[in-house]
Parts: C-alpha cells; sequence; structure tokens
C-alpha cells in the first residue's frame, strides 16, 4: 500500500473512495461536505436520509457509505471527525477512529484506493500538525495488515495542511 500527498480539491480525485469530513446529521454542511454534495448531486444526500432514517445519522469517530453520484469516484464515505475542544475530551482516538473506521469500510467494499480530506482541521479546528501526525499515523498502521487498498491519497486543500503531511511523509 501506499501513500501519496496531493494539493486540490477532493471532489475532483478518480479514486475508487473519497471520504467526506461530515457532521452527525449526515445532512450537508460547509467545508469540504458542502463541496462534496454540490458536485455530487442529490443521490449522495437521498443515500444519507436513508442512512439517517435507519440509524439516526453517525456518530463521532464513526463512518457510513454511499454512492458518489455524479463525482469521478465511486463511493463517498462519511465520516463525522471530533470538535476540538482542547484535547483531553478522547479529541486524538476520535480523529484515529475515523481514519481507521474509513480503512475498515474501503477494505469491506474490495476497493483499492482511497482519498482523504484533512479530517477536522477546518470548521471543527483541529490543530493541523497534531491531525496531520493522527492520520499518517493510523494509515501507516492499517497499511501493516493484508487489505485490499493499494493506493491511500492524503488530499490537502490548504497550504499549511499541505506543508505539515509533506514534511511528516518526507520522513
Ligand atoms: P471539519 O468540520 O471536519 O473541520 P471542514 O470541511 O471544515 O471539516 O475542513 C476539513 C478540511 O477540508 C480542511 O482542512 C479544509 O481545508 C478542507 N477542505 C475544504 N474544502 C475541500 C475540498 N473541496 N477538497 C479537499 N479538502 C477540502
Amino acid at each position: 500500500m501506499t501513500i501519496e500527498l496531493l494539493k486540490g480539491d477532493i471532489t475532483t480525485i478518480p479514486v475508487d473512495v473519497i471520504v467526506n469530513a461530515a457532521n452527525s446529521s449526515l445532512l450537508g454542511g460547509g467545508g469540504v461536505d458542502g463541496a462534496i454534495h454540490r458536485k455530487g448531486g442529490k443521490a449522495i444526500l437521498e443515500e444519507c436520509i436513508q442512512i439517517r432514517n435507519r440509524q439516526g445519522g453517525c456518530a463521532t469517530g464513526e463512518a457510513v457509505y454511499t454512492t458518489a453520484g455524479n463525482l469521478p469516484a465511486r463511493y463517498v464515505i462519511h465520516t463525522v471527525g471530533p470538535v476540538w475542544n482542547g484535547g483531553s475530551n478522547n479529541e486524538s482516538l476520535l480523529l484515529e477512529s475515523c481514519y481507521l473506521n474509513s480503512l475498515r469500510i474501503a477494505n469491506e467494499l474490495t476497493l483499492k484506493s482511497i482519498a482523504f480530506p484533512n479530517i477536522s482541521t477546518g470548521i471543527y479546528h483541529y490543530p493541523k500538525q497534531q491531525a496531520a501526525e493522527i492520520a499518517i499515523h493510523a494509515v501507516q498502521t492499517f497499511g501493516e495488515e493484508e487489505s485490499s487498498l493499494e493506493q491511500v491519497f492524503f488530499v490537502c486543500f490548504d497550504d499549511e495542511n499541505y506543508q505539515i503531511y509533506q514534511k511528516i511523509l518526507s520522513k
């Protein structure tokens, strides 16, 4: 399994699955969530509503998947990152769970490629350096086990995240 770093808009990446930094309502929001629903079209929201009706949304750290609608990806995994609240409210374990649960779903779907945004580092204000260390560590740990995944992309939208990831991954 290889880990690759990209800069740009995750909605344009032709991978098997892109990950959405959703909120627990699954009804869409701002940031990357807004971009995914806007460009993917209403099929994504319709499946999110079905999941919501079935299980009442998605808890922090958990993940669910839907179609990717009009996006170049095949699926969207919606995971709910923790809101940063000082760091002593289980934020790091919850953020790690977002990455691990997303990777597990991709493996269950026997997918080969997945792209992650920098979960929780926007509206949820998780410190970017710490979030990047958790994200990379989770993916590397998962990569030590056998899975269907061959390529994992980190897609950084902002320069600061891109530089942080570049620095950690070049070590
Ligand atoms: P959260 O609520 O989890 O913080 P946000 O969407 O506000 O979610 O931010 C998460 C990350 O997604 C931020 O680093 C932000 O820069 C990034 N982001 C925003 N739009 C896009 C996009 N179109 N593609 C990839 N990343 C994006």
